[in-house]
């Protein structure tokens, strides 16, 4: 192993990147190329010391319906296959190609799904028969096999001679690299990092970025930042030399096995990914800790090595050279950790990679170093951004049962609504327990139980077997959706963050991040996004104005901490007081032609549409409580959302039931919000809009107040677009003609039978009689709807290929009369 060399610390930087693992060394590397002066990385102990040393090297741009990861998978592979002519330190990389084994229906229908996905993104897949399998790689077994999904281009690469040449290509860049320096601490003030404490004293910097793999979250902590990452047991077998096995055989993986296998010294590795995996040190991974390995748990893991063994048999037959077991970071999602800390500013984090730190290692290094460069990432991030976590998923308790769950989801099969079964009921709605009374079936909604939908009276709220096809509950959540365009429903939202935004100036400060014109008069509610200077979606919520100086916010789950982070970053020295009262308030929906008269008889409010017209915000009385009702829907229909203190929420909850027996009122849960807001085109950020998308894109320039005195943050980039001439980037609502199949995310869409773009997110829409879902379109050309109807589009689901049609407006009420009723 060549050593980069040691220098000494410097007391001031522009960037100090804290570990020398493949991540670090990639950040230092990307931070250079841009051309970001004094960057300095300081490792602990010697670069490659914690995780990367160790690591099997495995390449695969296969394997994920997420874009940005294919995209992350696909850079780092071809930035591993230049590095050496750049740097002439060799990387170990060899294209020997990759094989996912389908043992099992479930499975092939997932991989034909994501081959169809990767392939629009990029990568050559192949589906091959099990005999080609067997070709490839003799040494398997393959009579059980449906077939192979092989990768010419995958491989694998020795990880630390990629970091040393990531290294090398940072240093030629100007970036300093000191070996041997633990960081200790961090400077801070006024919110802002502003550099690192060592042994060797302080070193001032603009950004710090924590890649610290498994010590990030201890090393968070000395900052206040939150990095909910945990260390696990990870294991590969090395046998001796095998007669036969030859070094240009491709990797083969077998997930159903617990599996994957590739050449090393003339024998075979075999590493495992068990389904119920053990969390190593929960209390914290020792400081000294380097070019470490952990004794193997045998007991543990011999089921499984069993397992994996029965598909390359001579393995049973031949000596073990070792059997390997070291730490890797898993996450509670199993999704990076990436991005500015929320808690602090200028504090970056890359971290927690769940075993795919080396194949997305470098991509992981571009994106940190842009967003650092240039203000903010371009490609889509809300998928891994810090921010999504929360800080309780920190806690011993969570890590060590999460943990558990984590690596094992690695090589599942990846069933849509597959829920998470570990650390559930971390937060619950106040109304929960009348909710389990009435059979909701919950799922883990950002640590939230989330009531996903309801079984009928007399049947238990059993999901059944997870499959592509439709679910046993299909009847059910059909049911809750007609319910809701017929009648009325009550749903529990408590979920939802809800911010209070308080002060002389609060108006302003929220008028000058939204789109929209929310300082409008008191009592009104207003749809707005949150923009960046380049007019991309920062986020997508509502903001009420409820008097002169106060404003109620309320954005999604998933956007919390963002938006939280957002407001407060954007009032600067402002009168203004953001306090979240998520806790403090539960969120019950009631939706529905008839939620009018349910509201009506518990109320002595006058709710007619005269008094009480769309968009009306007002302090209301049910019962003995006091109400915030807001006249808003996010599925399309005459309805109300219940703001109610919540101590005061299962007075209210009972009362709402009991007076709607006589309107038939029926409980709907969040699969049914999806089919319904799906049909009516309702955006979710995260799901089918991100931070890439502009505001027009998304097709919400309707609440943009482009004229609106005083501006807004990314109104210029809002009208330079709108100057560039019509749109050839557009979400479109795709629907399927026939009502058989199912979208989830992912389906590639076709125009004229050429790629167009893919569905980001997906459902069922019962009332339109089909799978609908948005995809985001680029052509060549404008796209407006004789755009799209002089097309033809297509939709492929797994291997079979359906008719679809496409809206720019919303197929479901598109003149908006139902929720004005
Ligand atoms: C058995 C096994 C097999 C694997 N196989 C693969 C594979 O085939 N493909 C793949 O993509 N991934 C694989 N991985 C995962 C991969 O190894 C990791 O995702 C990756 O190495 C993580 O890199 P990192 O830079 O985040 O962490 P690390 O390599 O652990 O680097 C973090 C660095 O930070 C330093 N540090 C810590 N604290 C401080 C401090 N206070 N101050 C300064 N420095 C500090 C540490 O010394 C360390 O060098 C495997 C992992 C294991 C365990």
């Amino acid at each position: 192993m060549t050593s980069p060399g040691t220098a000494a610390v410097p007391d001031r930087a522009r960037v100090v990147v804290v570990g020398g693992g493949v991540i670090g060394a990639s950040v230092a590397y990307h931070l250079a190329h841009l051309g970001m002066p004094d960057v300095v990385l300081l490792e602990r102990d010697r670069l490659t010391s914690g995780t990367t040393w160790h690591a099997a090297g495995l390449m695969a741009t296969f394997g994920s319906t997420s874009q940005t990861s294919t995209e992350l998978r696909m850079y780092t592979r071809d930035l591993y296959a230049r590095l050496e002519a750049e740097t002439g330190q060799a990387t170990g990389l060899k294209q020997v190609g990759l094989i996912e084994l389908a043992v099992e229906p479930g499975r092939l229908e997932e991989y034909r799904r994501v081959a169809a996905f990767n392939r629009l993104c990029g990568v050559e897949v192949h589906e091959i028969s099990p005999a080609e399998v067997a070709r490839l790689f003799p040494l398997a077994r393959t009579d059980d096999v449906l077939a192979g999904f092989y990768i010419p281009g995958d491989g694998r690469v020795n990880p630390v001679d990629v970091t040393m040449a990531l290294a090398k290509g940072a240093r030629t860049h100007g970036a300093r690299i000191v070996e041997g320096v633990p960081v200790t601490g961090f400077l801070q003030r006024r919110g802002a990092v502003t550099g690192v404490r060592t042994a060797q004293g302080d070193v001032e910097a603009e950004f710090v970025v924590n890649c610290a793999g498994m010590w990030a979250r201890q090393l968070g902590e000395l900052a206040g930042v939150s990095i909910p990452l945990q260390a696990a047991e990870h294991y590969y077998l090395l046998t001796e030399p095998i007669e036969g096995v030859d070094g240009g055989w491709p990797v083969l993986e077998d997930p159903a096995n617990y599996g994957y296998y590739r050449e090393e010294g003339g024998g075979l590795m075999l590493g495992l990914f068990e389904p119920a995996c053990a969390p190593w040190n929960v209390g914290g991974v020792p400081d000294g800790f380097s070019f470490g390995e952990l004794p193997p748990d045998w007991d543990r893991m011999t089921p499984y090595l069993e397992r994996s063994i029965s598909r390359v048999p001579v393995v049973a037959s031949v000596g073990i050279k070792k059997f390997f077991c070291g730490p890797e970071s898993f996450t509670p999602d199993l999704l990076p950790i990436v991005g500015e800390a929320p808690e602090l500013k200028n504090y970056f984090v890359a971290a927690g990679l769940n075993s795919i730190g080396i194949l997305t290692g470098g991509g992981i290094g571009r994106v940190v170093a842009q967003w650092i460069a240039e203000g903010r990432p371009d490609i889509d991030v809300t998928g891994m951004n810090i921010d999504r976590l929360h800080r309780y998923q920190a806690n011993p308790e969570y890590r060590a049962t999460r943990t558990v769950e984590s690596l094992g989801l690695v090589y599942a099969t990846h069933y849509p609504g597959r829920p998470m079964r570990t650390a559930r009921g971390a937060k619950v709605s106040p109304v929960h327990h009348r909710l389990v009374a009435q059979r909701a079936y919950f799922r883990d909604v950002s640590g939230w139980e989330g009531a996903d939908w309801y079984a009928p009276e007399g049947a238990e709220p059993e999901a059944g077997e997870l499959s592509w096809g439709r679910p046993d509950w299909f009847g059910n959540w059909a049911a809750e959706h007609d319910a809701a365009r017929t009648g009325v429903i009550l749903m529990d939202m408590a979920f939802m963050a809800k911010f209070d935004v308080r002060g002389r100036d609060a108006g302003q400060v929220l008028e000058r991040i939204s789109a929209g014109h929310v300082n409008d008069k008191p009592g009104r509610i207003t749809y707005t996004q949150w923009l960046n200077s380049a007019g991309t979606l920062e986020a997508d919520l509502t903001v009420t104005k409820l008097d002169e100086d106060r404003f109620w916010v309320v954005a999604s789950d998933t956007a919390h901490r963002h938006a939280e982070t957002w407001m407060r970053r954007h009032i600067g020295d402002a009168h203004a007081f953001v306090t979240d009262v998520t806790s403090g308030y539960a969120q019950i929906n009631i939706q529905g032609p008839r939620s009018r008269e349910l509201l009506a008889s518990v109320t002595s409010a006058d709710v007619s549409n005269e008094a009480f017209p769309f968009r009306t915000a007002a302090e209301i009385d049910i019962g003995f409580a006091r109400v915030l009702c807001i006249r808003i829907t996010y599925l399309g229909e005459l309805g109300y959302e219940l703001y109610i203190p919540a101590e005061q929420a299962v007075h209210v909850y009972d009362r709402l039931v009991d007076a709607g027996s006589a309107v038939g009122l029926r409980h709907a849960g969040l699969k049914a919000l999806g089919s319904l807001r799906m049909e009516k085109g309702y955006r979710d950020y995260g799901h089918d809009i991100d931070n890439t998308d502009t505001v027009l894109e998304a097709g919400l320039g309707f609440a943009v107040a482009l004229d609106k005195p005083g501006g807004f943050i990314g109104r210029d980039a809002v009208l330079a677009q709108k100057e560039r001439g019509p749109l050839r980037r557009r979400l479109v609502q795709m629907r399927i003609t026939d009502p058989g199949p199912l979208m989830f995310h992912a389906e590639v869409v076709r125009r004229d039978g050429k790629p167009a773009g893919y569905i980001r997110s997906a459902s069922y829409g019962f009332t339109l009689g089909g799978a609908v879902g948005l995809a985001m379109l680029d052509a060549d050309e404008p796209i407006d709807q004789a755009y799209l109807d002089a097309s033809e589009w297509t939709v492929q689901i797994g291997a079979a290929v359906y008719p679809a049609v496409a809206s720019l407006r919303p197929m479901y009420d598109p003149g908006n009369k139902r929720i004005r009723i």
